[in-house]
Protein backbone atom coordinates (compact mmCIF):
# COMPACT_ATOMS: atom_id res chain seq x y z
CA UNK A 1 0.00 0.00 0.00
CA UNK A 2 1.35 3.38 -1.07
CA UNK A 3 0.01 6.81 1.18
CA UNK A 4 -0.25 9.53 -1.33
CA UNK A 5 -0.73 12.92 -0.67
CA UNK A 6 -4.05 14.71 -2.08
CA UNK A 7 -2.78 17.68 -3.75
CA UNK A 8 0.63 16.64 -5.14
CA UNK A 9 -0.26 12.98 -5.41
CA UNK A 10 3.41 12.02 -4.46
CA UNK A 11 4.03 9.67 -1.04
CA UNK A 12 4.19 10.23 2.17
CA UNK A 13 7.22 8.90 3.92
CA UNK A 14 7.54 8.54 7.53
CA UNK A 15 3.66 8.28 8.65
CA UNK A 16 2.49 6.41 11.15
CA UNK A 17 -0.17 3.91 10.21
CA UNK A 18 -2.30 1.08 11.67
CA UNK A 19 -2.76 -1.98 8.95
CA UNK A 20 -5.69 -4.57 9.90
CA UNK A 21 -4.65 -3.65 13.31
CA UNK A 22 -1.08 -4.15 13.54
CA UNK A 23 0.96 -0.48 13.62
CA UNK A 24 3.90 0.28 10.72
CA UNK A 25 5.26 3.18 8.97
CA UNK A 26 5.48 4.30 5.59
CA UNK A 27 8.93 3.77 3.76
CA UNK A 28 11.01 6.59 2.19
CA UNK A 29 8.67 5.57 -0.44
CA UNK A 30 5.52 6.09 1.13
CA UNK A 31 4.65 2.26 1.50
CA UNK A 32 3.87 -0.07 3.77
CA UNK A 33 3.68 -3.85 2.60
CA UNK A 34 1.09 -6.10 4.01
CA UNK A 35 -1.77 -8.75 2.81
CA UNK A 36 -4.79 -6.67 2.51
CA UNK A 37 -8.02 -8.06 0.98
CA UNK A 38 -11.52 -6.24 0.94
CA UNK A 39 -12.92 -4.86 3.96
CA UNK A 40 -9.24 -4.68 5.84
CA UNK A 41 -8.88 -1.78 8.02
CA UNK A 42 -6.50 1.02 7.73
CA UNK A 43 -5.84 3.92 9.17
CA UNK A 44 -3.49 6.98 9.39
CA UNK A 45 -2.15 8.93 11.71
CA UNK A 46 0.95 11.28 13.21
CA UNK A 47 1.29 14.13 10.49
CA UNK A 48 0.65 17.70 11.06
CA UNK A 49 0.17 18.14 6.99
CA UNK A 50 -2.72 15.37 5.99
CA UNK A 51 -6.05 14.74 8.59
CA UNK A 52 -6.06 11.73 9.96
CA UNK A 53 -7.93 8.92 7.66
CA UNK A 54 -9.59 5.85 8.93
CA UNK A 55 -11.13 3.24 5.99
CA UNK A 56 -11.36 -0.08 4.91
CA UNK A 57 -9.50 -1.49 2.21
CA UNK A 58 -11.35 -1.85 -1.30
CA UNK A 59 -9.92 -3.49 -4.26
CA UNK A 60 -11.40 -0.89 -6.50
CA UNK A 61 -8.75 1.69 -5.12
CA UNK A 62 -6.16 0.00 -6.24
CA UNK A 63 -2.96 0.23 -4.01
CA UNK A 64 -3.00 3.73 -3.37
CA UNK A 65 -4.76 5.27 -0.17
CA UNK A 66 -5.45 9.03 -0.57
CA UNK A 67 -4.97 11.40 2.72
CA UNK A 68 -6.36 14.53 3.06
CA UNK A 69 -3.86 17.79 2.73
CA UNK A 70 -4.28 20.46 5.33
CA UNK A 71 -1.90 23.63 5.54
CA UNK A 72 -0.80 25.74 8.30
CA UNK A 73 -0.07 28.38 5.95
CA UNK A 74 3.34 29.67 5.44
CA UNK A 75 5.99 31.29 2.80
CA UNK A 76 3.79 30.79 -0.69
CA UNK A 77 1.06 29.13 1.34
CA UNK A 78 -2.51 30.48 2.87
CA UNK A 79 -3.86 28.36 6.18
CA UNK A 80 -6.07 25.86 4.94
CA UNK A 81 -6.16 23.63 8.07
CA UNK A 82 -8.60 21.25 9.31
CA UNK A 83 -10.57 23.69 10.95
CA UNK A 84 -10.72 25.50 7.47
CA UNK A 85 -11.84 22.02 5.58
CA UNK A 86 -14.11 20.83 8.17
CA UNK A 87 -16.27 24.00 7.87
CA UNK A 88 -16.37 24.66 3.88
CA UNK A 89 -17.03 20.52 3.92
CA UNK A 90 -18.49 19.25 6.79
CA UNK A 91 -20.41 21.61 8.29
CA UNK A 92 -24.09 22.38 7.08
CA UNK A 93 -24.77 26.05 6.10
CA UNK A 94 -28.74 24.70 4.80
CA UNK A 95 -31.56 26.91 6.64
CA UNK A 96 -32.41 25.65 9.56
CA UNK A 97 -29.24 23.61 10.34
CA UNK A 98 -26.48 26.13 10.04
CA UNK A 99 -23.41 24.89 11.67
CA UNK A 100 -24.38 20.98 12.25
CA UNK A 101 -21.65 18.48 11.75
CA UNK A 102 -22.43 17.00 8.25
CA UNK A 103 -20.95 13.92 5.94
CA UNK A 104 -19.07 14.86 2.89
CA UNK A 105 -22.08 15.66 0.10
CA UNK A 106 -21.42 15.90 -4.03
CA UNK A 107 -22.75 15.41 -7.11
CA UNK A 108 -21.47 12.32 -8.87
CA UNK A 109 -18.98 12.62 -11.74
CA UNK A 110 -20.55 13.18 -14.82
CA UNK A 111 -22.50 15.79 -17.15
CA UNK A 112 -25.50 18.28 -15.84
CA UNK A 113 -28.14 19.85 -17.87
CA UNK A 114 -28.70 23.85 -16.78
CA UNK A 115 -31.03 26.28 -17.90
CA UNK A 116 -32.59 29.61 -17.00
CA UNK A 117 -36.32 30.12 -16.52
CA UNK A 118 -38.67 32.86 -16.28
CA UNK A 119 -37.20 36.25 -17.07
CA UNK A 120 -33.73 35.30 -17.03
CA UNK A 121 -34.52 33.19 -20.24
CA UNK A 122 -34.56 36.57 -22.43
CA UNK A 123 -31.56 37.91 -20.75
CA UNK A 124 -28.17 37.14 -23.04
CA UNK A 125 -25.80 39.26 -20.79
CA UNK A 126 -27.34 37.29 -17.70
CA UNK A 127 -27.06 34.09 -20.06
CA UNK A 128 -23.67 34.73 -20.55
CA UNK A 129 -21.96 35.36 -16.84
CA UNK A 130 -23.85 32.15 -16.20
CA UNK A 131 -22.07 30.10 -18.89
CA UNK A 132 -18.73 31.76 -17.33
CA UNK A 133 -19.55 30.74 -13.73
CA UNK A 134 -20.85 27.08 -15.00
CA UNK A 135 -16.88 27.00 -16.80
CA UNK A 136 -15.57 27.92 -13.45
CA UNK A 137 -17.57 25.37 -11.50
CA UNK A 138 -16.43 22.73 -14.28
CA UNK A 139 -12.94 23.90 -14.38
CA UNK A 140 -12.86 23.95 -10.42
CA UNK A 141 -13.67 19.99 -10.21
CA UNK A 142 -10.54 19.51 -13.05
CA UNK A 143 -13.71 18.64 -15.60
CA UNK A 144 -15.14 15.84 -13.47
CA UNK A 145 -18.19 17.83 -13.56
CA UNK A 146 -19.76 19.03 -16.65
CA UNK A 147 -22.41 21.52 -16.64
CA UNK A 148 -23.93 22.50 -20.04
CA UNK A 149 -26.80 24.43 -21.23
CA UNK A 150 -29.99 23.04 -23.12
CA UNK A 151 -32.82 24.49 -23.36
CA UNK A 152 -34.98 22.06 -21.33
CA UNK A 153 -32.22 21.55 -19.11
CA UNK A 154 -33.55 20.54 -15.50
CA UNK A 155 -30.59 19.53 -13.40
CA UNK A 156 -29.36 23.08 -12.80
CA UNK A 157 -31.62 25.74 -12.98
CA UNK A 158 -31.48 29.95 -12.59
CA UNK A 159 -34.34 32.04 -12.16
CA UNK A 160 -34.81 35.41 -10.75
CA UNK A 161 -37.99 35.61 -8.43
CA UNK A 162 -38.43 38.21 -5.75
CA UNK A 163 -41.39 36.60 -4.31
CA UNK A 164 -39.77 33.70 -2.87
CA UNK A 165 -40.19 33.36 1.25
CA UNK A 166 -36.52 32.56 1.50
CA UNK A 167 -35.38 35.53 0.06
CA UNK A 168 -35.31 37.49 3.39
CA UNK A 169 -32.84 40.58 4.92
CA UNK A 170 -29.90 40.43 3.17
CA UNK A 171 -29.90 37.08 0.85
CA UNK A 172 -28.79 37.62 -2.91
CA UNK A 173 -29.16 34.11 -3.77
CA UNK A 174 -30.47 30.81 -2.77
CA UNK A 175 -29.64 27.36 -3.86
CA UNK A 176 -32.40 24.62 -3.23
CA UNK A 177 -30.09 21.23 -3.49
CA UNK A 178 -32.01 18.10 -4.47
CA UNK A 179 -30.07 15.07 -2.97
CA UNK A 180 -30.46 11.43 -2.70
CA UNK A 181 -28.76 10.38 0.56
CA UNK A 182 -25.33 12.55 0.61
CA UNK A 183 -25.56 12.44 -3.35
CA UNK A 184 -26.25 15.38 -4.47
CA UNK A 185 -28.43 15.59 -8.13
CA UNK A 186 -29.68 18.65 -8.84
CA UNK A 187 -30.14 22.32 -7.81
CA UNK A 188 -32.81 24.99 -8.14
CA UNK A 189 -31.18 28.26 -7.64
CA UNK A 190 -33.09 31.65 -7.08
CA UNK A 191 -31.94 35.21 -7.50
CA UNK A 192 -33.92 38.10 -6.00
CA UNK A 193 -32.93 40.19 -8.85
CA UNK A 194 -31.05 39.72 -12.37
CA UNK A 195 -28.05 41.45 -11.45
CA UNK A 196 -26.81 38.94 -9.13
CA UNK A 197 -27.26 36.43 -11.92
CA UNK A 198 -24.56 38.44 -13.85
CA UNK A 199 -22.29 38.89 -10.34
CA UNK A 200 -19.65 36.16 -8.67
CA UNK A 201 -22.74 35.21 -6.86
CA UNK A 202 -23.71 33.02 -9.56
CA UNK A 203 -20.15 31.04 -9.37
CA UNK A 204 -20.56 30.63 -5.54
CA UNK A 205 -24.38 29.07 -6.41
CA UNK A 206 -22.72 26.22 -8.13
CA UNK A 207 -19.52 26.04 -5.69
CA UNK A 208 -23.04 24.69 -3.67
CA UNK A 209 -24.02 21.99 -6.18
CA UNK A 210 -20.24 20.93 -6.28
CA UNK A 211 -20.88 20.47 -2.20
CA UNK A 212 -19.31 22.89 -0.77
CA UNK A 213 -20.43 24.96 2.24
CA UNK A 214 -19.69 28.39 3.37
CA UNK A 215 -16.35 28.93 4.50
CA UNK A 216 -14.81 30.94 7.19
CA UNK A 217 -12.50 32.98 4.52
CA UNK A 218 -13.85 36.28 3.60
CA UNK A 219 -11.93 36.88 0.55
CA UNK A 220 -12.75 33.24 -0.51
CA UNK A 221 -16.18 32.78 -3.48
CA UNK A 222 -17.71 30.64 -0.63
CA UNK A 223 -17.51 33.09 1.96
CA UNK A 224 -20.23 32.97 4.11
CA UNK A 225 -21.23 36.78 3.55
CA UNK A 226 -20.45 37.99 0.00
CA UNK A 227 -18.06 40.41 -0.30
CA UNK A 228 -17.81 40.87 -4.02
CA UNK A 229 -13.88 40.53 -3.11
CA UNK A 230 -12.61 37.54 -5.42
CA UNK A 231 -14.26 36.52 -8.78
CA UNK A 232 -12.85 32.83 -8.51
CA UNK A 233 -12.54 29.77 -6.51
CA UNK A 234 -9.48 30.65 -3.87
CA UNK A 235 -6.73 27.84 -4.15
CA UNK A 236 -8.05 26.53 -0.51
CA UNK A 237 -11.77 25.88 -2.01
CA UNK A 238 -9.72 24.34 -4.93
CA UNK A 239 -8.21 22.33 -2.67
CA UNK A 240 -11.19 21.40 -1.02
CA UNK A 241 -12.85 20.31 -4.56
CA UNK A 242 -9.89 18.78 -5.53
CA UNK A 243 -9.91 16.16 -2.11
CA UNK A 244 -14.11 15.80 -2.16
CA UNK A 245 -13.93 14.16 -5.40
CA UNK A 246 -11.29 11.71 -4.24
CA UNK A 247 -13.42 10.34 -1.32
CA UNK A 248 -16.99 8.87 -1.47
CA UNK A 249 -20.58 10.87 -0.26
CA UNK A 250 -21.07 10.07 2.79
CA UNK A 251 -17.04 10.73 4.19
CA UNK A 252 -17.16 12.36 7.51
CA UNK A 253 -14.72 14.36 9.28
CA UNK A 254 -11.20 13.71 9.74
CA UNK A 255 -11.53 11.96 6.75
CA UNK A 256 -13.01 8.26 7.94
CA UNK A 257 -15.20 6.35 5.33
CA UNK A 258 -19.02 6.08 6.17
CA UNK A 259 -20.19 3.08 8.02
CA UNK A 260 -21.27 0.04 6.31
CA UNK A 261 -24.37 0.60 6.43
CA UNK A 262 -25.17 3.74 5.32
CA UNK A 263 -26.87 6.76 5.74
CA UNK A 264 -29.98 5.75 3.52
CA UNK A 265 -30.37 7.14 0.15
CA UNK A 266 -33.77 9.06 1.09
CA UNK A 267 -34.34 11.78 -1.43
CA UNK A 268 -34.59 15.22 0.42
CA UNK A 269 -34.22 19.36 -0.54
CA UNK A 270 -32.49 21.87 1.54
CA UNK A 271 -32.36 25.18 1.14
CA UNK A 272 -28.60 27.31 1.43
CA UNK A 273 -29.86 31.20 1.78
CA UNK A 274 -26.72 32.66 0.81
CA UNK A 275 -26.46 36.70 2.10
CA UNK A 276 -24.23 39.90 1.22
ZN1 LIG B 1 -24.05 30.35 -0.16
Amino acid sequence: LTFVDGISGQPVPGLTVTVDGRPATTDELGRVVATVRDGTPLASAGDAAHLDRVTRYEAAIGDRLILWHVSRGGEGSGRWDAGYFQRLVYTSSSAGDEGAVVPLSRPNVGSYTMSVLRELANDKESVAALRSAADRATLVSNGQIQLTFESAGEDVTFEVDPTDPNLSGNAIGLCYLRRSGQTITGARIVFPDAKWAKSDVATHELGHFLGLRHSVEGRDIMAAEYSGAWPFFSEGETWAVTQMFQRKQGNIFPDTAPPASGSGAGRSEDVVICNR
